[in-house]
């Protein structure tokens, strides 16, 4: 009779049944003491990963106990630990997340459920992290606080970005086999980064494969006697080298620099620019000028403008005292490249109190006198005014062509 009580006794009661559900586990347990917010998925998971283990109850989570069939026996057992779970879940969530998961009735899709949406690579809490890693600095806290604080920065890294398991094993080039436990990426250089590279604890050496580092670095490479040229595919530019030693091509990373072409005609230009516009005697002195001519091939600009002699002009404090009481006009031309009507002249007005400007364009400076009657004759009837005084820089301008 006694066996058959036994036999008899729930299997959510039974310390040997996997649906076991210990006494002190109740629905009101909240699963960790901090609740989860989104962006502290990986302590929140940690934490309740150590809370499900110490209850014996991760099974239910991983997927190694799935849903029995409703009508089977063992299904009263599992919807009784399948429901405290999911209290347990639900009362470590933030309310909005938890209102996000509510219609959700398995504890193992709510888990992943919050696992999809919130461990996916957080690659804006991955560069906080780095950022404050970088940036943190002891300041007035001991050695091991401040030892502490980088650790739970950087155990919080190689979670969000963990390297992949790899248990194969690889073939050494001394024959032996060895396992390559990691997976991961290595940054070779600036533009070189390597894909799928195997950690292998027990080799000391660093082996790059020939055919993967043209892959991953998508690069030419050339092969002498003692020397490796790595070249990007698309610029030519060698990024890499590799030195024999002992047998063994050892990489280095070139760091890229960008050179102008020179040519000796430019030698005495630029030089001349470089050192301030000096005059030819100085600059012979250069090596790389003395073998040039000291000359310069062309008039430069710069010296002609800065090394003249006549001073500027003062400023005009004359101003006329009424509008078109006086107005200067110049005449511009010939321009090498003619307009689409042919007019290659263009003649200025300006009037000197409004400093109003008109700009006739002209086929011949013939046209300026038939102009200037023009708009004298608007100004008359436009503005009910008369032009006093026409004033240019140079009256020849002015004569109508024969
Ligand atoms: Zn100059």
């Amino acid at each position: 009779m006694a066996k058959d009580a036994e036999t008899s006794k729930p299997k959510h009661l039974d310390p040997t049944s996997e649906y076991y559900l210990s006494s002190q586990a109740n629905s009101g347990n909240s699963l960790t003491k901090d609740t989860l917010k989104g962006d502290n998925y990986v302590a929140w998971e940690q934490s309740a990963i150590l809370t499900l283990k110490s209850h014996n109850e991760l099974a239910f989570i991983d997927g190694r106990i799935t849903k029995p069939d409703p009508k089977s026996e063992d299904f009263f057992a599992w919807d009784i630990v399948n429901s405290t779970l999911c209290s347990w879940i639900c009362n470590s969530l933030d309310p909005p997340i938890r209102a996000t998961v509510s219609r959700l009735n398995e504890a193992r899709l709510i888990w992943n459920s919050l696992k999809t949406r919130y461990s996916i690579p957080n690659r804006p809490r991955i560069y906080k992290l780095w950022s404050d890693a970088s940036m943190t600095t002891q300041g007035g806290a001991s050695v091991m606080t401040y030892y502490m604080k980088l650790l739970g920065m950087w155990d919080e890294l190689l979670t969000l970005s963990p390297l992949e398991s790899c248990g194969c094993p690889k073939g050494l080039p001394d024959g032996l086999q060895t396992n390559a436990i990691k997976i991961g990426s290595v940054s070779l250089a600036d533009d070189i980064t390597l894909r799928h590279v195997l950690y292998v604890p027990n080799l000391a050496v660093n082996l790059i494969y020939v055919s993967c580092l043209a892959t991953d670095a998508n690069c030419f490479m050339a092969f002498s006697y003692d020397i490796c040229v790595l070249q990007d595919r698309t610029s030519k530019s060698p990024i890499g080298l590799g030195k024999m030693h002992r047998g063994v091509f050892v990489f280095q990373p070139l760091s890229t620099a960008t050179v102008a072409a020179v040519s000796e005609s430019e030698s005495y230009e630029l030089w001349h620019r470089r050192m301030g516009h000096p005059f030819s005697q100085p600059l012979i002195h250069l090596p790389t000028v003395s073998v040039v001519s000291p000359s310069l091939k062309t008039i430069c600009d710069v010296c002609c403008r800065a090394k003249h002699t006549r001073t500027v002009f003062p400023d005009s404090t004359n101003r006329a005292m009424d509008i078109f009481g006086l107005i200067h006009c110049d005449i511009w031309g010939p321009y090498r490249v003619t307009t689409i009507s042919g007019a290659k002249y263009f003649l200025t007005i300006v009037d000197d109190y409004s400093r109003a400007v008109w700009v006739h364009l002209m086929h011949d400076k013939g046209q300026t006198g038939t102009l200037l009657r023009n708009f004298c004759n608007m100004v008359h009837t436009q503005f009910g005014k008369l032009v006093k005084i026409i004033r240019s820089d140079n009256g020849m301008n002015l004569i109508p062509s024969p």
